[in-house]
């Protein structure tokens, strides 16, 4: 038996277990996000999101720019001078090609997560060398400014940054094209129309950019609203059955592989119906929300949860949690229940306070057992705790062994 914590292995971590059903999505929403930037706990969540949501359209694009890379330096030396003659003009695009190839090799591999640092110093680099090869083609006559255009777009756009790194990287373009352009003493018409010309490209490029991020930033925050919403308990707050259900699979089947126990608690409230009867059903609702605060109270480690499990009936489930940690818990939940000195007149037990019966399992999981048998074993437990005379914990662990009927044992087949 082990009962070490906290439990180091978090793959099965559901989300948090507010007390309160209080979403930070919903807040977030609601005060909304003009600056592009949330609170730092979502912000953090959400820049991961992003990271790994535009991971593939990130690679498409880069093919893309070998494409265009290619395809323009083939263009200068089909169509001969001024675009290629005095070692000037597309063709010098050709050694950008190791450079994409670099980035093609970083988004391919675990390298992936250095590349929002790298694209945000590789992008202003590569778009400058397109910039002083514009101006020096210009010098030949052969004005090309919509590589500085198309290179502005790719970095608004393509290049799955968000908004400031690429608004930080794009507007240095339009900075060293203006100082290459003086430098090489070229027109001042030149210089106004180029100049102008990558103004709108920055304009449009930023706008699409930041409603692009906006629209990604809004559904992210929809789509945990769901989800927390989807797994919630409308009336407590807490997990729901489905949750539940989901949890238990996956925790179920991490501690067989961790080799680790697995508690169970079913939590019913004693003498309910009679607390509806003599108090009423919104009484009795608002007796259930204080019990479910409880519950969420005592599982707070990254794998315990505590969900309604069906009308006044909860469940808390521990993971890594030997006998003595299952009732220490159960002692807690009873005390704080108690600590809320919820009068229930039509209670037979003495006192007259809401009180509650706990069942749990203990037990670990392997091959030979199923989840069902060990929920079946709680409730079993529960049972055992209504008969014995209500407001106690009834513990079953070894009782799995002696299983053999339904779901507690996997047949021969099915293991
Ligand atoms: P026991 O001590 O054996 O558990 O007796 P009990 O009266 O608590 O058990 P029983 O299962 O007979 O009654 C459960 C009651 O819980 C009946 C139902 O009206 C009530 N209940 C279930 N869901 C809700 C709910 O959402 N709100 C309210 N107010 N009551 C509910
Ligand atoms: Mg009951
Ligand atoms: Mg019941």
């Amino acid at each position: 038996m082990s009962s070490s914590h906290p439990v180091e292995d978090r793959s099965g971590e559901p989300p948090e277990q507010a007390v309160t059903p209080e979403s930070p999505y919903a807040a977030q929403l609601a005060r909304g996000f003009p600056w592009l930037r949330f609170e730092p706990s979502l912000e953090r969540e959400f820049r991961q999101v992003h990271h790994g949501r535009v991971a593939v359209e990130v690679r498409r694009n880069l093919w893309l720019a070998v494409v265009f890379v290619t395809s323009f330096s083939a263009l200068g030396y089909v169509l001969g001078p001024p675009l290629h003659a005095d070692g000037v003009g597309l063709m010098h695009l050709l050694p950008f090609l190791p450079f994409l190839a670099v980035v093609l090799v970083m988004v391919y591999t675990p390298l992936y997560r250095f590349y929002p640092v790298a694209a945000q110093v590789g992008a202003p680099l590569f778009g400058a060398m397109v910039v002083l090869l514009e101006v020096q083609a210009a010098l030949h006559g052969a004005g090309m400014l919509s590589t500085v255009v198309i290179a502005t777009f790719y970095i608004y756009l393509m290049l799955g940054l968000r908004f400031y790194p690429a608004l930080r990287s794009a507007l240095p373009l339009q900075m060293v094209h203006l100082v290459a352009t003086l430098a090489a003493g070229l027109s001042w018409s030149y210089l106004l129309i180029s100049s102008v010309l990558l103004a709108f490209a920055n304009i449009i490029g930023a706008i699409v950019c930041y409603r692009l991020e906006f629209a990604s930033r809004t559904n992210f925050l929809e789509a945990r609203l769901l989800t927390e919403v989807a797994n919630r308990d409308g009336l407590t707050g807490i997990y729901n059955r489905r949750l539940f259900d989901e949890h238990m699979d996956r925790v179920w089947h991490q501690a067989a592989r961790n080799r680790t126990e697995l508690a169970l608690l079913l939590i019913d409230i004693d003498h309910f119906k009679a607390y509806n009867d003599h108090y009423g059903h919104q009484a009795g609702d608002e007796c259930l929300k204080k019990v479910a605060a409880c519950l969420a109270a005592v599982a707070r480690r990254p794998l315990d949860i505590a969900a309604r499990y069906g009308g006044e009936e909860f469940a808390v489930v521990l993971y890594d949690a030997d006998r003595n940690h299952v009732e220490q818990t159960a002692r807690r939940i009873q005390r704080e229940i108690e600590a809320l000195g919820l009068e229930h007149a039509a209670s037979s037990i003495a006192g007259g306070r809401v009180t509650v019966s706990i069942g749990a399992a203990c037990i670990e999981p392997n091959v030979a057992r199923t989840r069902f048998g060990f929920i079946q074993l709680a409730d079993e437990a529960l049972y055992e705790a209504k008969e014995l005379g209500r407001n106690r914990l009834v513990v079953m662990d070894k009782e799995y062994a002696r299983m053999s009927t339904g779901a507690f044992r996997r047949t021969a087949e099915a293991s």
